[in-house]
C-alpha cells in the first residue's frame, strides 16, 4: 500500500513537472537526470547485484547513442527504430564484455571493462566514414504531435514550438524511465535477481545449486547493457549531438558514483544518485544555491545527529559528532567562499569521500537503515509464510528409485594431484542407492577433496566418475548439480545477503520453466511458478525447523542454523544424491540429535547420501556403509561396526591423536 502510494506520487510528479516548471532549461535537466537514472538502475544489476565493477558502461551508453546517430546520419532512420536498435546493439556488446567474466572477476574484470571502454572510444574516433570521427554527429529531435492544433481548445497546450519539442521529448524519456524501473524491478524480484545475488555471495554454491554463474553473469551484463543502450539513444536525441568524448572513463565513474552515492540494490538509490551527479555541476556554479543546499544538509545532519544522541545506543553516540561537525563545517565553508568555480573538483571530491566513508550504503541506504530501526517492515516487507507448506510438499513429486541394486555413483581409481601432493590416490567408491555412505578419516585425508571431485569443483587428474550410468568427470558443477547431485560445504557457503527463504528459492531455481520475457511481462504462469516455489521453500524451511527465521538474512543466523539452512537449500535441488560435508561440525548436542533425525528422514524419502563426519556416534548410528581414507588412500570399507574395529583404522586415528598430542 505505502509503496504503491509512493509510486503513484512519483508518477504524478513526473507527469506534471513540465507544466509546473516551465523553464526549458530545467525540463532538459530533468530529462538528463532520467537518462542517467536509466543507466544507473541498469548498472546496479551488475554492480549491486552480481557485485562486479564495470568501468565500461559509458562505452555501452555511447554505443547506444552512436547506433541512433549513425542510423539517422547514414540511413535516415528515425527515432522510433533507434530505440530497439540501440538496445540490441548495446546488449550484443554487453555480451562481448561479459565474455572475460568466464575467466576473471573483481579488479581484473574491472580492468577488462576499462580497456573495453577505451577501445570503443578509439574505434569511434578512427572509423570516420561511419561515425564522422571526432567531429561527432548532429541529430534533430522529432516532434511527435503538434499540440498547437489542440491549443485553441486546451489552453494548456499553447506553447512555442521549441518548448513543445522539449516537453514531448521529456515525456518520452519519462515513459522510458518508468518502463525501465518496472522491468528491472520485476527481473530482480524474480529467480534471475536471486541468481545474480547468489553468484555474488558464493559463486561456488551457485554453481552447485545448478545456477550457472557464467550464464547469469552474461545475462546481468546483457540486461544492464540493453538499458545503457536505451539511455544512449535517448541521450543522443536529447542533446541532438553525439561525439566520442561522450565515452570516457570519467563518464563511467560518474555512473558508478550515481549508484554508490544513491545506494546500491534499490531503484530509488540510483535515481537519487543520478539526480545528484547531474545536478551537482549546476549547483557548484551558483554560490547562492550552493549555500542553500549546504545549509539544508547541515540542518538534516543536526536533526539526525540529535536523534541519535538522544535515542541511539550509547556506544555510537560519539560516532555522530564527526559527521555532523563536518556537515556544519561544510556549511561554514560555503559562507566563506566567494567563488566556488575554482574549487569545484575539490568540493566534488570531498562530498564523494564523505558519502563513501560515512554512508557506505549510499544516501538511500542510510535513510532506509534509519527507518528500519523503528519500522523494519516498511523497509523490507516480510515474505509471509505462516501456515504455508507442509511435510509432503517439501519433497520432489517423484521420489528417486532406490531398489535397482546397481550403484548410483561409481568413482573408479580417482587420482587428484595438487602439484607434488596426491590428495587422492586411486580412490574407488561405490555408493548404493537408498543408503547413507559414510566417509571418514583424519584431517587432511582427502574427504572434502573427494566431494569436490564428485561435484565438479575439481577435475580429477585421472579416474572415472559414473553417476546413473553416465560419466560426469570433467563436467561443470552446474551440470552435475543439474543431473541430481546436491551438496553442503565444510565451510558453510550460504548466500549471505539473501534471506533464508530466498536461499532456498535459489535452490529451487531449476523448477522454473518461464522465460525472462515472462518475468518482465509478469505473466500469470510466471507468477504461479513463483508462488509454487515459495510454498515449497516454506515447506523445506519448516522441515529443518527454521520457519521462524524465514526473513532473516542468512549471514545473521547462528552457525548451527546456517548448516541446517544449507541442507534445506541442497534438498531444494531435488537431488538423487546428497553430499554432506561435516554437517555436525559446530553443532550443539541437541542440534546433533535433530540433525540425525533430519538425515534419517531424508533417507526415508529415497535420497542417497554421502556423509563426511567426525562425530563417530553420528556415523555409527546413521551410516549403512563406511569408507575410511588416510593420506588420500582408501584403507578400509564396510559396515560401521567392522570398520570401527579394523586395526588399520584405529592406527590411522591414533596416529593423528598422538601427533596432535605431540
Ligand atoms: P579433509 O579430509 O580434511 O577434508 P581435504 O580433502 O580438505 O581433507 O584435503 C586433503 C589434502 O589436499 C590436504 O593436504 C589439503 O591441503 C590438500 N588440498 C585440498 N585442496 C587443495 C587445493 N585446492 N590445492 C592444494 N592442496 C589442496
Ligand atoms: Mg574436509
Amino acid at each position: 500500500m505505502r509503496a504503491n502510494l509512493l509510486k503513484a506520487i512519483g508518477i504524478i510528479v513526473l507527469l506534471v513537472f513540465p507544466f509546473v516548471v516551465i523553464s526549458p532549461y530545467y525540463i532538459h535537466l530533468a530529462a538528463t537526470i532520467a537518462i542517467f537514472a536509466i543507466v544507473a538502475v541498469g548498472l546496479d544489476v551488475v554492480f549491486g547485484y552480481t557485485g562486479e565493477v564495470s568501468l565500461g558502461h559509458s562505452a555501452l551508453f555511447g554505443i547506444g547513442a552512436y547506433t541512433a546517430a549513425i542510423l539517422n546520419f547514414q540511413l535516415g532512420i528515425s527515432f522510433g527504430w533507434a530505440i530497439p536498435a540501440g538496445m540490441v546493439v548495446s546488449a550484443a556488446f554487453g555480451a562481448l564484455l561479459a565474455l572475460p567474466a568466464l575467466r576473471v572477476t573483481g579488479p581484473y574484470l574491472a580492468m577488462v571493462t576499462l580497456a573495453f571502454g577505451t577501445i570503443i572510444q578509439i574505434l569511434i574516433n578512427e572509423t570516420v566514414d561511419l561515425t564522422n570521427g571526432p567531429l561527432g554527429i548532429k541529430l534533430t529531435r522529432p516532434l511527435f504531435y503538434d499540440w498547437r492544433t489542440l491549443g485553441d481548445t486546451i489552453p494548456f497546450f499553447k506553447m512555442p514550438r521549441p518548448r513543445m519539442v522539449e516537453t514531448q521529448f521529456y515525456y518520452v524519456i519519462a515513459i522510458a524511465l518508468v518502463v525501465t524501473l518496472v522491468l528491472i524491478s520485476r527481473l530482480l524480484a524474480s529467480r534471475y535477481g536471486r541468481a545474480f545475488e547468489a553468484l555474488r555471495d558464493s559463486p561456488i554454491a551457485s554453481d552447485c545449486m545448478a545456477v550457472s554463474v557464467y550464464k547469469h553473469k552474461v545475462l546481468a551484463f546483457v540486461t544492464s547493457a540493453a538499458f545503457a543502450g536505451l539511455a544512449g539513444v535517448l541521450f543522443a536525441y536529447s542533446e541532438q549531438y553525439v561525439a566520442p568524448n561522450n565515452i570516457s572513463f570519467e563518464q563511467s565513474i560518474t555512473f558508478l558514483l550515481a549508484v554508490t552515492m544513491g545506494g546500491r540494490k534499490s531503484r530509488v538509490g540510483p535515481l537519487l544518485g543520478a539526480a545528484i551527479v547531474v545536478y551537482l555541476p549546476n549547483l557548484l556554479s551558483d554560490i547562492e544555491q550552493f549555500r542553500a543546499v549546504a545549509a539544508g544538509i547541515a540542518v538534516i545532519a543536526v536533526v539526525i545527529g540529535a536523534i541519535r544522541l538522544l535515542r541511539g545506543p550509547a556506544e555510537d553516540r560519539l560516532s555522530v559528532v564527526v559527521p555532523v561537525g563536518l556537515c556544519i563545517a561544510f556549511f561554514g565553508l560555503s559562507l566563506i567562499l566567494q567563488r566556488i568555480t575554482d574549487y569545484k573538483l575539490t568540493i566534488y571530491g570531498l562530498m564523494i569521500l564523505f558519502v563513501v566513508y560515512y554512508l557506505p550504503d549510499g544516501i538511500y541506504g542510510f535513510l532506509r537503515n534509519l527507518v528500519a530501526r523503528y519500522r523494519p517492515d516498511w523497509v523490507r516487507p516480510p515474505v509471509v509464510i505462516d501456515g504455508m507448506g507442509d511435510e509432503t510438499s517439501a519433497w520432489a513429486a517423484t521420489p528417486p528409485a532406490t531398489g535397482s541394486g546397481v550403484a548410483l555413483l561409481q568413482a573408479h581409481d580417482i587420482v587428484m594431484q595438487f602439484g607434488g601432493l596426491k590428495a587422492l590416490d586411486r580412490v574407488s567408491l561405490d555408493v548404493m542407492p537408498g543408503t547413507v555412505h559414510g566417509l571418514i578419516g583424519p584431517n587432511g585425508s582427502g574427504k572434502s577433496t573427494t566431494m569436490n571431485v564428485l561435484t565438479g569443483i575439481y577435475t580429477p587428474t585421472s579416474g572415472k566418475v559414473v553417476f546413473e550410468g553416465k560419466s560426469i568427470a570433467g563436467h561443470t558443477s552446474a551440470d552435475i548439480a543439474g543431473a541430481g547431485i546436491a551438496r553442503t560445504f565444510q565451510n558453510v557457503q550460504l548466500f549471505g545477503e539473501l534471506t533464508c527463504i530466498e536461499n532456498i528459492m535459489v535452490g529451487l531455481h531449476h523448477t522454473f520453466r518461464g522465460t525472462m520475457a515472462g518475468v518482465a511481462l509478469a505473466l500469470p504462469t510466471s507468477r504461479a511458478e513463483e508462488a509454487h516455489a515459495l510454498r515449497r521453500a516454506a515447506s523445506l524451511l519448516r522441515f529443518v525447523g527454521l520457519e521462524a527465521m524465514a526473513n532473516e538474512e542468512a549471514r545473521n543466523l547462528p552457525y548451527g542454523k546456517q548448516r541446517l539452512l544449507e541442507i534445506a537449500r541442497a534438498l531444494a535441488l531435488d537431488p538423487k544424491l546428497l553430499l554432506l560435508d561435516e554437517p555436525a561440525a559446530g553443532l550443539t548436542a541437541p542440534d546433533i540429535v535433530d540433525l540425525m533425525t533430519i538425515i534419517r528422514k531424508i533417507r526415508d524419502h529415497g535420497i542417497t547420501m554421502i556423509l563426511i563426519e567426525h562425530h563417530m556416534d553420528v556415523v555409527m548410528s546413521v551410516c549403512d556403509t563406511v569408507t575410511v581414507l588416510d593420506f588420500g588412500q582408501k584403507i578400509a570399507e564396510g559396515k560401521p561396526a567392522d570398520v570401527q574395529a579394523d586395526p588399520k583404522v584405529i592406527a590411522a586415528y591414533l596416529g593423528t591423536a598422538e601427533a596432535e598430542a605431540a
